[in-house]
Formats: C-alpha cells, sequence, structure tokens
C-alpha cells in the first residue's frame, strides 16, 4: 500500500487520520463538547454576528495541502463558534426546545464510524433490526397499536405517508402514469388545519398535487381543527369533481400545540373512506406519561401517524419515525429495484429492506442514538423530564395569568406557553405587535434566552418553548425575569399611548385566565 504522509503525525500506512492521532483528536474532541455543555451558559443563545461575517472569515478557497487538526480545531472555537445559535442551550426557547442529550451524542458517534446505508436488510442486518425493535418499544411506551410498521426518517415523513395515501386510491395507476394530462383522473384534495405545519403543504407541492390541492380547514376557539366544517369541505368538493383522498391531524401544533380532535376526524376518514394521517411531531412523545395519554386518543385508528425524537425524545436531529399499519402500501408506492440492489438473502426472511419504504436509500443509523437514548434515561426517566417540562410550562403560563398587563392566548396543554404582554389601556393591535416585538428583542439581546414568535388569530404573539434536558425551574424563573424586565424597559416609551375611555371595556374581554 502507499505510504502517505500525514504531516502531523509521520507515516500513515492507510491514508486516514492516523489511528493513534484519531484516539488523541478524539479524546481531545469529547474534552472540547464536555466543556462546550458545562459551559454553555456562557455564550449568548442567539448568534450575534452580522450577515457575511463568517463568511468572509473563511478562505474563499479550500487548502492545497494539509492542514494540522490543531489548527482546523483552533479554527472552530475561533471562526465558527461566533456564529452558532445554540439550540443545545437550556435557555433556547424558541421554535421548539430540543435536545442532543449524552446518550444521543455518544449514538451519533458511533454512527460516524460505521456510516451505513440500511437500504437492504444484509447491508447491516442490526441497523434494520435493531430499528425495528426500538420503534415497538417506542410504539408501546407511546400505548400505540401492535401492528404498526415504524421505521426511521430524517425528518417528518409526510411526504411518505401522502405517497402511500394517493397509492391506496383504487385504479389510477398514479405511480406508473403520473396525474399530469390524464383527463379521466379527478383532482387530488386532502385535509388540514389552518395550523398545520408547512411541511404539509410542501408535500402537496413536490407530490404534484399542488397547494389548491390542500384545502385547509379553520379551527375552533382552542385552534384545534373544525371537524363540521372538514365535513362540509369534503362533500363541497366531492360535489365539485375532487377526489378527497387523505386527511392530515395534528397532535401539537407548531404554533401554539393544540391537538386536533383525532376521534371525530377517524370517523370522518372512514365515512369517506380517506387516509388518515397523523403529524405528531413534538406532542407524541407527551403520551409516554401515563396521565398524558389523551394526547394519541383517537391514532390508534390512523393510517400513519409520526412524531420525531428529535423533537422532545432527547434525541439529535435526524429521529423522526414514520409508523403506519398499511406498510405494504408504502411499499407499493415506493419499491423500485435496480439489479445492483436485488437483494440475495433469499426468500423466508421476514426483516425488510427499508429502502423498499423509502423515496431516498435509507442512510446511517438513526436507531443507534434512540436506543441509547431509550435504555438510558428507561421510560421513567423519559416520563419524569417530559412531565417536569409540562409543570414547568403551567408554571410560567400561572405567572402570566396572575400579572397584569399579560394576557395568555393559547391553553397550555404541554410545554408551550403562548403570550403577550398587553398593558392596561393600550388596545391598538398595532402598537401591541410593535411593543412585543421589541420585548422579544430585548430578552434575545441579553444573550441568556432565545424566544420566537407566533402569530395567534393574527395577534403576534410571544412563544416559551420548554424541552431542552437541562432547563430548569431555575431558567423558566429567569426567562420570565427576563421578559418582565425588558416591559419595565418599555415603559416609558408606551406611556403616552395609554388611552383611557372604553379601553377599560376591552380589558374585560381579554382578562387573564381565559386558558386554564
Ligand atoms: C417540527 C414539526 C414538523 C417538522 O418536523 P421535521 O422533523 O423538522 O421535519 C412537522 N409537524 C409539526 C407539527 C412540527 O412541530
Amino acid at each position: 500500500m502507499q505510504v502517505l504522509f500525514d504531516r502531523q503525525q509521520g507515516k500513515t500506512t492507510t491514508g486516514d487520520m492516523d489511528p493513534e492521532a484519531l484516539r488523541r483528536y478524539g479524546h481531545q474532541m469529547v474534552d472540547w463538547i464536555v466543556e462546550y455543555l458545562k459551559g454553555v451558559e456562557d455564550y449568548p443563545v442567539l448568534s450575534k454576528v452580522s450577515p457575511g461575517a463568517i463568511r468572509s472569515s473563511l478562505p474563499t478557497h479550500a487548502p492545497l495541502q494539509p492542514e494540522t487538526m490543531e489548527t482546523i480545531l483552533g479554527d472552530v472555537d475561533r471562526l465558527v463558534m461566533p456564529g452558532m445559535t445554540h439550540w443545545n442551550a437550556p435557555g433556547f426557547m424558541g421554535y421548539f426546545g430540543l435536545t442532543s442529550s449524552g446518550p444521543s451524542m455518544m449514538g451519533d458517534m458511533l454512527d460516524a464510524a460505521l456510516n451505513v446505508t440500511r437500504m437492504l436488510w444484509s447491508t447491516s442486518p442490526a441497523a434494520t433490526e435493531l430499528e425495528q425493535v426500538t420503534l415497538d418499544w417506542l410504539r408501546q411506551m407511546l400505548g400505540l397499536p401492535r401492528s404498526l410498521f415504524g421505521m426511521l426518517h430524517h425528518n417528518s415523513a409526510v411526504l411518505h405517508a401522502l405517497v402511500a395515501a394517493r397509492e391506496a386510491l383504487p385504479d389510477l395507476h398514479i405511480r406508473r402514469r403520473g396525474l399530469a394530462g390524464r383527463t379521466e383522473v379527478p383532482r387530488l384534495r386532502f385535509y388540514a388545519s389552518q395550523e398545520a405545519h408547512a411541511s404539509i403543504e410542501k408535500a402537496a407541492i413536490v407530490l404534484g398535487i399542488g397547494q389548491e390541492g390542500l384545502r385547509k380547514i379553520g379551527t375552533d376557539n382552542e385552534f384545534r381543527m373544525d371537524v363540521a366544517e372538514l365535513e362540509r369541505a369534503i362533500r363541497e368538493d366531492l360535489k365539485a369533481g375532487w377526489l378527497p383522498f387523505a386527511v392530515v391531524a395534528t397532535v401539537g401544533t407548531t404554533s401554539t400545540t393544540s391537538i386536533d380532535p383525532v376521534p371525530r376526524i377517524a370517523d370522518i376518514c372512514e365515512r369517506y373512506r380517506l387516509w388518515l394521517h397523523v403529524d405528531a411531531a413534538y406532542a407524541g412523545a407527551a403520551a409516554i406519561v401515563p396521565s398524558m395519554r389523551w394526547v394519541l386518543a383517537g391514532c390508534e385508528r390512523a393510517d400513519s401517524l409520526t412524531v420525531n425524537p428529535h423533537k422532545w425524545l432527547f434525541t439529535s436531529f435526524g429521529c423522526s419515525v414514520l409508523y403506519t399499519r398499511k406498510p405494504e402500501l408504502l411499499r407499493a408506492a415506493l419499491s423500485l429495484t435496480p439489479d445492483y440492489l436485488q437483494d440475495t438473502t433469499g426468500p423466508g426472511s421476514d426483516m425488510p429492506n427499508l429502502m423498499d419504504y423509502d423515496i431516498s436509500l435509507p442512510h446511517r443509523f438513526p436507531a443507534l442514538k434512540l436506543w441509547m437514548v431509550m435504555r438510558y434515561f428507561g421510560q421513567k426517566g423519559l416520563e419524569e423530564r417530559i412531565r417536569e417540562h409540562c409543570r414547568l410550562a403551567h408554571l410560567l403560563a400561572q405567572w402570566i395569568d396572575t400579572t397584569p398587563d399579560f394576557e395568555r392566548l393559547a391553553p397550555t396543554h404541554l410545554s408551550v406557553v403562548c403570550f403577550r404582554v398587553h398593558p392596561r389601556g393600550m388596545d391598538d393591535e398595532m402598537e401591541l405587535e410593535a411593543l412585543n416585538q421589541r420585548i422579544i428583542k430585548r430578552v434575545n439581546a441579553g444573550g441568556h434566552f432565545f424566544l420566537s414568535h407566533t402569530r395567534v388569530r393574527g395577534k403576534f404573539t410571544i412563544r416559551v418553548a420548554i424541552g431542552n434536558i437541562r432547563t430548569t425551574e431555575a431558567h423558566v424563573r429567569g426567562v420570565w425575569e427576563n421578559i418582565r424586565a425588558a416591559l419595565r424597559s418599555e415603559r416609558d416609551s408606551i406611556k403616552g399611548l395609554l388611552g383611557g375611555g372604553q379601553s377599560g371595556i376591552m380589558r374585560m374581554l381579554c382578562l387573564p385566565g381565559r386558558f386554564r
């Protein structure tokens, strides 16, 4: 074998980093990670760099000659870290609170070293079988029926669910013949609430169903799909010549974590023979807590369901589960085996070749980290952590409800709190929006916390999302303290805006405590 020269390590026979160098740098890297996590709160949660700053600090060409690992790791500290927003910090409360926990990192490391594709069972039997077992464990924890087939994806696999739903339509042969230019095929339509995640609409775009093929259904006063409107829409569409084929219900919407009435939606799906997909990306994990099993009520009737361990199960990104009770349809839609991938394991195996159920080849071994997380924390440990996050959210909700000049804008079922600052006498929506935007800006500029916003019935809404494993009551007190301090700093600038008159009545309409 050619002997290559690694400038630091001397001779290497592999061409790769010398094994002893890997050991040395690997240890350094683990030390770096430990120190990072110990000191993660010393960084501003939201990166403070200006746009383009990172790019302009980097060379415009890749190095011609090898560089030392010391130089590279030094540049991570010097050039990369200032441009990081710290999603894994306990003060990260924007979007959803997420975690890459210790056991998840261990799984990721191992995964990087093994670097497999689980396209065929034989291309790493353990990768397929461990995944099947781990997802069956999770299924049991969530109280879902035995008959579900589970598979891990990098992202929420609503696209896969809809492909299967489309395949379920009899006699259309869309897989083979496509949709375009076929006058005999009615236009397909599926349904989701106005609060559904953007990935649902993107799936409609990608599948050639088009944005018009997704009809968005209105919601009730707690942001849940209006089932009567759903049924009306389906009837109307049938009359107008559309072909309804699926409904996507959301358990835990991204904006307010509202939970669609799945049992009633399932009734409609049965009545009209529609595929029911449940998007429980974030909230599904809550069903691990026995007293919160209700979040998945009715989901045993779904044809498919997503839950993302990378949302609220302390597992790093790239770990989303798709369960379906009709894997044969997923397979019928997506199985395509070129000669070079013909499985030679022979008949008699009931182990799936996961590439038959996926749009792309299923790369990597994401079950490893989930398996490690589930074993390291145990069902009880996961349960405790999720319950604690909900307790913290309720605590914050309580503080909001009992503090003048604050109002909650959505029920707090889980670990996300939606609210806004609403000073007495200030009832102009534009002014309230500007004020709340400034509050978020002040809190984020403080560096200890990161908050994002949403819009609830058109109202600009502050969102506090609790979900990082390291977030404690002290952090929640901290963010609450920061928010009130931001309001105090705004007092002077808003004094002139506070009117009298009927604003008292306006206040009555948005008294705290509407959502208990
Ligand atoms: C986060 C989220 C998604 C998207 O999940 P990815 O895994 O990032 O694709 C979809 N639906 C809901 C309700 C979500 O909260």
